[in-house]
């Protein structure tokens, strides 16, 4: 049948076509949108960022907060980051979250997964099969390390939660300990103590 024949034809031109080329095409990073809003940076298309590289929101926002050194959430599509961020630093480290938990570090593609080896995260490649362990990148100094202050509020997400079921966040250098929280939530949490680059806070309620 005709149909057959072009269908086969397909097939043989696609399996002609050079893979590298192919792979390319589907994985792009939409260049990030940024912008200021009060006291406040902007990344509009957010959403489309963390589908372009298929990872799950949460881990892609918990990494940008850690390496910018800075506090945000999620609105909608879009990430607001406290303080003025610039377009370059977020695409910088976006680009650092792809090179660690998106790219195979064999063949350089981006059909990958996140498993968990105990404690341990391994990158899982299904395009060559390779699996490495994430090396987080060392060396990036967050940006913007500003003193906490007690008694200040400051809206953080809770990345982890500790042994004794306290939500763990972490703000330019600081790791804050926040009771009665989920892990993912985002909090505005005041900071009841300071010791060195460790706080314990509450939530507050509004
Ligand atoms: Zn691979």
């Amino acid at each position: 049948m005709a149909d057959q024949d072009y269908a086969s034809l397909l097939k043989r031109a696609k399996e002609k076509l050079p893979e590298k080329v192919a792979t390319h095409e589907r994985f792009t990073i939409p260049e990030a949108v940024v912008f200021l809003e009060g006291k406040t940076t902007v990344l509009r298309n957010f959403e489309d960022i963390v589908h372009a590289v298929n990872r799950e929101t949460q881990h892609v926002l918990a990494y940008l907060l850690r390496e910018l050194g800075t506090a945000g959430i999620i609105d909608g599509r879009r990430a607001v980051f406290k303080g003025r961020v610039s377009p370059t630093q977020i695409e910088d480290r976006i680009k650092g979250y792809v090179d660690t938990y998106v790219l195979c570090s064999e063949c350089k593609r981006p059909d990958t997964r996140i498993e968990k080896d105990g404690r341990i995260t391994i990158l899982e490649c299904d395009a060559c099969g390779a699996h490495r362990p994430v090396a987080v990148r060392k060396g990036s100094k967050p940006i913007r390390e500003k003193a906490l202050e007690e008694g200040k509020i400051y809206e953080v997400i809770i990345q982890d939660i500790g042994r004794k079921g306290d939500g763990i966040a972490k703000v330019g250098g600081y790791t804050i300990f926040v009771a009665g929280t989920a892990k993912g939530a985002t909090v505005k949490a005041e900071i009841e103590k300071i010791a060195g680059k460790i706080a314990f806070a509450r939530v507050v309620r509004e």
